[in-house]
């Protein structure tokens, strides 16, 4: 089957309506490419901003740059602002590309089969779709990870994961216990330290934490966003580029940049943690930014309260009245959070998804999820993923990641528009060498330097971005003719 030289008209399907699946349906019907569905999961729009409702919910990337490029808003409350006025600008954006009547909530895709040159879809609800490209959407972050530890189910509290928040539990006066020290704990710890009666914070490995300050925008300062709306898109601009600084410096665990971060994160420690005892206890063994680097405002006051503890011996077992400890220490606690962190390596599984051949996504990922430049994967041709395995992750926008993705793909799609093929995908060979680069170059930067981190694979080897940002713009700005199949 090859391309007649016609203009087609193509049917897509959106799989997953937050942040890069509004971005697919606003940039497609821009594109004049109005006959899609998306869908989703959930009840709203928004992912992992609906998700997440922990108290202390941020986004530790700045909001002026944490927008996208073409709905840029004049009224963020705060350099970085909180998780429900981010929820609030995602379904404002929807609102505005008037995406509601576009999107199927609550209807998870379980099924996705490419027969004859579409893909046929099924979902949970038992609805069918049958389409000419699926744009992957999922997200990173949403499969919750439970830790292996002994007696959860014993616990008599209130217990859930921190991207699970039951709001209906009372915390005012309560005991309440934090297993974790990644971004979402760090954030949590602030935002609870003064609510609770006690907050226990169990540690198993110590954290860099960057500190941060978070103006708030002044009302002078939205209204001149408001008569001038440019300097809002220097602004997105300036802190591109500034966060490009961020990007560069991980992937060279040597360079200039990352030494100022070290420096930075120690100076913190050593200036804001008073006592030399628990000091040396938040002091990590492993160089800053190996684990994704944490960044606040308060975590070392929050930490150092009077009603809070910092727990780093090990757990033994989790028990009725609370946390057993391996010295045989109770904790007892009303309230016990898992902030244990994702599956990161599930992307649109556990969606069931069938290629060319009868092949299979799970036979395709048997050893660990690829793609060729994390976008397409051979043998599965009209199925793009934004934010799939291997992309940048990192503390940098993945809105502007996802928008040179979609970019990207957007080409891929003219080319099937426009009737010069029918079916596109990655070749095999492409996928392989960009993988064997990729390996490579992972050697050098700071996520192998001796930590443990959702980041790195089975081998240990991050399954991330590791070159400069810069590159992967370059990357983006088109496809190469010569790493596609084109039937
Ligand atoms: P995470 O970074 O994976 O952290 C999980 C934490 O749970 C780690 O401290 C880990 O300890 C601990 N843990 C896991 N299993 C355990 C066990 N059995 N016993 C004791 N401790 C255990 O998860 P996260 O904090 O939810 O963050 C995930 C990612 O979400 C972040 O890296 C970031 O990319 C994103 N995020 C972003 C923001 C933002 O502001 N942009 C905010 C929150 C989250 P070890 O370190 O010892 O493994």
């Amino acid at each position: 089957m090859s391309g007649s030289g016609e203009p087609r008209a193509l049917r897509f399907a959106i799989i997953g309506a937050g942040m890069a699946g509004i971005l697919s349906a606003i940039k497609l019907t821009e594109a004049g490419l109005t006959d899609f569905t998306i869908y989703e999961k959930g009840d709203r729009f928004g992912g992992t901003w609906r998700e997440n409702t922990y108290p202390g919910l941020a986004c530790d990337v700045p909001s002026h740059l944490y927008s996208y490029s073409f709905a840029l808003t004049p009224e963020w409350s705060h350099q970085f602002s909180p998780g429900p006025e981010i929820q609030r600008y995602f379904e404002r954006v929807a609102r505005e590309y008037d995406l509601e009547r576009r999107v199927r909530f609550d209807d998870e895709v379980k099924r996705c089969e490419f027969v004859d040159g579409r893909w046929q879809l099924e979902t949970a609800a038992g609805h069918r779709d049958e389409v000419d490209v699926v744009i992957a959407a999922t997200g990173v972050l949403h499969h919750p990870r439970f830790p292996d530890i002994e007696g959860i189910d014993d616990f008599a509290g209130a217990w859930f994961h921190s991207s699970r928040w039951d709001h209906d539990v009372e915390l005012e006066g309560a005991r309440i216990g934090i297993i974790g020290t990644g971004s979402t704990a760090v954030q949590m710890v602030g935002a609870l330290v003064d609510q609770v009666a006690h907050l226990s914070l169990f540690q198993r490995t110590a954290q860099w934490v960057l500190p941060q300050v978070n103006p708030t925008i002044s009302d002078e300062q939205k209204e001149a966003y408001r008569d001038e709306p440019e300097q809002l898109a220097e602004l997105h601009s300036s802190l591109s580029q500034a966060f490009g600084v961020f990007a560069n410096a991980v992937v060279d665990a040597e360079s200039p940049e990352m030494q100022w971060i070290e420096a930075a994160c120690r100076t913190n420690l050593e200036e804001n943690v008073a006592d030399p005892e628990l000091r040396e206890r938040l002091r990590p063994e492993y160089r800053a930014a190996c684990k994704r680097l944490i960044i606040s405002p308060n975590f070392y006051d929050a930490i150092q309260a009077p009603n809070a503890e910092l727990v780093t011996e090990a757990i033994e077992r989790i028990v009725p009245e609370g946390v057993r400890t391996k010295d045989g220490e109770l904790h007892e606690l009303d309230v016990l959070v898992l902030a244990t962190g994702f599956h990161a390596d599930a992307f649109m599984r556990p969606m069931e998804v069938i290629g060319r051949d009868g092949l299979t996504l799970e036979q395709e990922w048997a050893e660990r999820p690829n793609a060729y430049l994390s976008i397409s994967i051979p043998d599965f041709p009209n199925f793009f993923m934004l934010n799939g395995p291997n992309g940048p992750v990192g503390n940098f926008s993945l809105i502007e990641v996802a928008e040179l993705q979609f970019e990207y793909v957007m080409q891929l799609i003219e080319r099937l528009r426009s009737g010069k093929c029918r079916e596109v995908a990655a070749t095999r060979s492409a996928m392989e060498k960009f993988e064997a680069a990729r390996v490579e170059a992972a050697k050098k930067t700071v996520w192998v330097t001796g930590c443990r981190s959702w980041y790195l694979d089975d081998r240990g080897i991050p399954a991330t971005w590791p070159w400069p940002f810069d590159r992967f713009r370059a990357e983006m700005q088109a496809p190469k003719p010569e790493a596609f199949e084109y039937r």
